[in-house]
């Protein structure tokens, strides 16, 4: 999963771009990267391992001129964590600078890569947007539009694109429209960014919700709507807005907070708790859905479990003497909450039950007389190969295992997963999601070498 940014029209573009990538890191922590066109149409780019906070300061900002720019922070599901997979990923063509801000996973990458390696193509990274960067810039088309056009004629899969080419922006959303994308406006200019959070960072007004298959250009503060993309069933992520997104945007066109307080509601309707005393979240993504469940419920929430924000990707693990479960650092139970209670602890998701297991132990080290698991979506029985980081099916606990056996490991006094048909009601009036991780329906074909070599990088050359 990954966060793009894109501005046009509006001077230090960069530091705009800055800003919103700021509002995105949620989205993306291993690296981060602007690439801004100044107007003479030079492209210059920065692009760096880890947080924004990280990799960006008012000297390397001022470096990147001009008043367009495209920004991106990775979190990584196709391809190798190394500075050569930082986005944009961009390139010099026969019509000028490229840069292309991906958000989303290529399912038929590897075979595109390998028929362009035949052809003679060279590629300097393992990630799947280098492929649509080479499908652009070969494609005989007449002009860029219809090249670009061209090149998502021959990709399949997940993906909301932010692309500079020369000085001109384009947005687009594959058909399926499995990932959010939304355009702002700021002054005499206009914004793209994958959640509407970072256009109130930014100041931006809504302007549009991209739709699946559309794709626009955005020039001169205006954004015209290109012909849309070949239709396909509407298939839009629902992990946007269990886990991924931020509370306080829009996404799909739903309040991601609506969305997870009436999770909360049906889970307290569906699987209520009769002896439990307090309700409390796995802090941040489940917050509201612990908010929903108290108030069904009438169990009086608190804040059993608090978060330290400052853990950061960096963190080093202590020498064997020193060492102690790394959710232990993020996580601390408050005794005063917990002991000598039965609790209800509200998550959003179990994905290995490894940071579950640990939180259990932690909560019943504090007190906790009963502790009764809630989660706000079904088991995950499958890998996404649409850009959510999910483990192989082997790793996922609940392919291999039943509830039962769920809540034995884990060692809670019950658990209870959010059906399928409940998440969908607490996403709103819409249908058209994807929910392949939970349901096993994927609405595309998935191919064998995705499926094998799912997390083993499969575009990564082998070296010799
Ligand atoms: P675990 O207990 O190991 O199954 O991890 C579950 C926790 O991981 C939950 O608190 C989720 O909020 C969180 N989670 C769910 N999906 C992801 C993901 N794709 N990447 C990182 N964390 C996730």
């Amino acid at each position: 999963m990954c966060g793009i940014i894109g501005v046009s029209g509006i001077r230090d573009a960069a530091h705009l771009a800055y800003l919103g990538l700021y509002a995105l890191q949620h989205r993306g922590q291993e690296s981060a990267g602007i690439v801004a066109i100044d107007e003479t149409g030079q492209a210059r780019a920065h692009r760096g391992m880890g947080l924004v906070s990280e990799n960006f300061e008012e000297s390397s900002l001022s470096r990147l001129p001009g008043d367009v720019a495209v920004g991106h922070t990775r979190y990584s599901t196709t391809g190798s964590t190394v500075l050569a997979n930082a986005q944009p990923c961009s390139a010099n063509t026969r019509c000028g600078p490229l840069a292309i801000a991906h958000n989303g996973n290529l399912i038929n990458a590897g075979e595109l890569k390998r028929e362009l390696v035949e052809q003679g193509a060279i590629f300097s990274s393992s990630s799947d947007t280098e492929v649509l960067v080479h499908l652009i810039a070969r494609s005989d088309a007449g002009n860029i539009e219809d090249q670009i056009r061209d090149a998502l004629e021959q990709v399949d899969g997940a993906y909301s694109l932010i692309i500079a080419a020369g000085r001109t922006l384009y947005a687009v959303v594959d058909s399926r429209g499995f990932r959010p994308l939304v355009i702002g406006r700021l002054g005499d200019g206009m914004v793209a960014a994958s959640e509407t959070c970072a256009l109130d960072l930014m100041g931006a007004a809504l302007a549009c919700e991209l739709q699946p298959g559309d794709f626009v250009r955005i020039e001169d503060g205006q954004v015209t709507h290109l012909r849309r993309l070949k239709p396909r069933p509407v298939s839009r992520c629902v992990f946007e807005l269990v886990y991924f997104a931020r509370p306080d945007s829009m996404v799909f066109g739903e309040s991601v907070d609506r969305v997870r307080r009436e999770i909360g509601r049906q889970l307290a309707r569906q699987s209520p708790a009769p002896t439990a005393e307090v309700v409390f979240s796995v802090p941040d993504s489940s917050n509201a859905m612990a908010l929903g469940y108290s108030e069904v419920s009438g169990i009086k929430l608190e804040y059993g479990l608090i978060r330290n924000h400052y853990v950061g990707r960096t963190f080093i693990n202590p020498s064997q003497n020193l060492r102690v479960a790394k959710v232990k650092i993020k996580f601390n139970p408050v005794r005063d909450v917990i002991e000598g209670k039965s609790v209800v602890v509200v998550d959003d998701s179990l994905v290995r039950g490894n940071t579950s297991k640990s939180l259990v132990q932690m909560i019943r080290a504090a007190g906790a007389r009963e502790v009764h698991l809630r989660l706000g979506s079904p088991p995950i029985t499958g890998p996404c190969h649409y850009g959510i980081d999910t483990p192989t099916r082997e790793e996922l606990i609940a392919a291999t295992h039943s509830v039962e056996e769920i809540a034995e490991f884990l060692e809670v006094d019950s658990l209870s997963y959010l059906s399928l048909e409940g998440m969908l009601r607490a996403a709103g009036p819409q249908t058209g999601y994807c929910h392949a991780c939970f349901s096993g329906q994927y609405p595309t074909a998935v191919p064998e070498e995705l499926v094998q070599l799912r997390h083993a990088s499969p575009l990564v050359a082998t070296p010799v």
